[in-house]
């Protein structure tokens, strides 16, 4: 890894929840998203989590109203969300010179890509990439959304 000015190197991202209460603003290098599929990660985000990351001082986080909440996940780590929208933003280690921050909530998504999956001997079934599952570019065919009888 390169120490010299690596806020100097990388163009500055930013993004925020859902609702917009909580926004933030990486100045530094946001790394390639790690792909969780581990159970806490699947309850945290109702799906699975896709976690960049920025060392904590490159990341300037604005929540005038408050609504960023922090939920102690374990003894090792905690997790922040709006309390507002209930957007996933961020998780971090206890005392940690890192911030994961959730890829879906970056303004400009093409920053990033994927670098890593983890935890997938506990994915769930429809947490597995390698199925053959039709694609769709946008919406699918309505009887996709149907719940069985
Ligand atoms: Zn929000
Ligand atoms: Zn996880």
């Amino acid at each position: 890894m390169n120490e010299t000015s690596p806020s100097s190197r990388s163009p500055a991202a930013s993004g925020g929840c859902l609702c917009g209460a909580v926004t933030y603003e990486v100045n530094g290098p946001l790394r390639d998203v790690i792909e969780c599929h581990c159970s806490t990660c699947r309850r945290f985000s109702g799906g699975l989590w896709h976690g960049s990351a920025a060392r904590v001082g490159d990341v300037t986080i604005h929540d005038e109203q408050g609504a960023l909440t922090w939920y102690r996940s374990s003894d090792e780590a905690e997790r922040g969300f709006c309390a507002r929208c209930g957007a996933s933003l961020f998780f971090r280690r206890i005392g940690g010179d890192r911030l994961s921050i959730a890829g879906g909530s970056l303004n400009n998504q093409d920053d990033v890509k994927i670098g890593v999956r983890i935890f997938t001997g506990n994915a769930a079934a429809y947490g597995d990439w390698r199925s053959d599952a039709p694609e769709f570019e946008a919406w699918p065919p309505q009887h996709y959304f149907d719940i069985p009888e």
